[in-house]
């Protein structure tokens, strides 16, 4: 049987590789080809024993299913939810090529480091050895890697939720992300759990105005700016702050001293010290889990610089809290717009709410247990990301959905945040080894 240290090396190996082989995903159909890592997979599992399948819906966006059946078909079933696909880099702000997976300082680098690939690799690593010691789950236990996270999952685990839901379905499924070491002032170790996610609402306002020469601009009736007026309102827009079980519980969990524990619980209090607190990345994500929110993000408008636009179409992506649905995300807008309301149009090009799963469950349990046997004494605590996740999918068939993995200390979790779509990814082969290990002793456990 393979030692820790060769596991380690084979979920390593097999992170550079799907690094490079760059699935970039960047919303279009031809785009991600995640076949090449569904390839990978496929070839490093085929001597599992295991059932593999593959699926297609699109030409080259293949998602991989691996199944060890479970021999108690009344036993909680398990689906470990990895994707395959990254979002773009540029080259030229990273210090080392995005795409070329490179151990450097016992650091794996590039796209997908963190967002996911790590735990696609780790997942697939246990899998393997689980399989191959002749361990038979209670349970079902199901490895996925699924295409196209990043574009909405249309053809990844949208589609399979679609069209072959018993076979990625489960009673409980773990995807992204969690699992980040966070110390309290009183020494012990927190791991959040990703609970929930809030809700994704892609709005297009269009703009109406009167077409004219730009050489006479006094008392025309331009949209573009009106639009301009309209991205300020938004940018200007304060609605109180709301409170949920997994804020609440997350803040009182994480153990940090009175003065910033207070006003991050108090809705009175949280938007005045968000507004002034130094830590910025902590300030931001206080403000997002607390409210639901709108950035203006794309504007087009005008035909030609002599004519005064009579059309501008801004887009706006908004994050909803818990709770909200279309006809609240609307009535917001339709706040901000206020008396430009003749003038605007609100188009929706994608919704959809947010979702959240149970906090105490037996897997809540279970994770406890088990990161116990790395990080003696932890505690797990729930955490609602702010992006939005394979998850809701699968809570929309029943599961109980969480994000986790386990990392170690060596990246602080405000580095791990930015590292999300941003520059420099690159994640430790120390976190490698404690998930591996982690997935496999969750087996162990919870499909016994
Ligand atoms: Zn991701």
């Amino acid at each position: 049987m393979a030692t820790e240290s060769a596991r380690t090396d084979e979920a390593t190996d097999l992170l550079q590789h799907l690094i490079r082989n760059r699935c970039v995903n960047d919303g279009t159909a031809a785009s991600g080809q995640e076949q090449r890592s569904a390839d990978v997979l496929r070839t490093y599992l085929e001597d599992s024993g295991a059932d593999l399948e593959t699926y297609e819906p699109e030409p080259g966006r293949t998602s991989l299913v691996a199944k060890l059946h479970g021999n108690d078909p009344t036993a909680p079933s398990l689906t470990l939810l990895g994707h395959t696909d990254v979002v773009p880099a540029n080259p030229d702000d990273w210090s080392h090529d995005p795409f070329g997976g490179e151990l450097i300082d016992g650091e794996v680098w590039g796209r997908g480091a963190i967002d996911m690939l790590n735990l696609t690799a780790t997942m697939a690593t246990s899998f393997r050895h689980l399989a191959r010691s002749g361990f038979r789950p209670s349970g079902d236990l199901t490895y996925v890697a699924v295409a196209d996270e990043e574009a909405l999952g249309v053809y990844g685990a949208e589609w399979l939720c679609r069209h072959v839901p018993d076979e990625v379905h489960a009673d409980y499924v773990i995807t992204e992300s969690g699992g980040f070491p966070m110390g309290g002032a009183d020494g012990t170790t927190r791991l959040p759990v990703i609970v929930g996610e809030k809700g994704v609402y892609w709005c297009r306002l269009v703009v109406k105005g009167t077409p004219g020469h730009g050489s006479q601009p006094l008392r025309t009736d331009n949209a573009l700016v009106k639009a301009a007026e309209l991205v300020r309102r938004i940018d200007e827009y304060r609605p109180k702050a709301q409170l949920h079980e997994a804020w609440t519980r997350f803040i009182e969990g994480i153990g940090l001293p009175p003065d910033l524990a207070e006003p991050l619980l108090d809705p009175d209090r949280i938007d005045d010290f968000c507004d002034e607190l130094p830590l910025v990345g902590l300030a931001r994500q206080a403000h997002a889990c607390t409210h639901t929110t709108m950035a203006p993000t794309v504007m087009q408008a005008g035909t030609k610089v002599n004519v005064i636009p009579d059309r501008v179409e801004l887009e706006v992506d908004i994050r909803s809290l818990p709770g909200w649905d279309t006809a609240d995300v609307v009535a917001m807008l339709e706040d901000v717009i206020g008396d430009l309301a003749d003038d605007v149009t609100i188009e929706l090009d994608f919704g959809a709410p947010s979702t959240s799963s149970p906090i105490d469950t037996p897997l809540w349990d279970a994770l406890e247990r088990v990161s116990r046997l790395f990080y003696p004494g932890a505690r797990t605590v729930p955490y609602l990301t702010v992006g939005a996740t394979d998850a809701r999918f699968h809570r929309a068939l029943g599961s109980v959905a969480y994000g986790f993995g386990l990392h170690s200390r060596a990246i602080g979790f405000e580095q791990y945040g930015a590292m999300f779509h941003g520059i420099d990814e690159r994640v430790d082969v120390e976190s490698l080894r404690l998930s591996t290990e982690m997935w496999t002793a969750l087996a162990h456990d919870f499909l016994v």
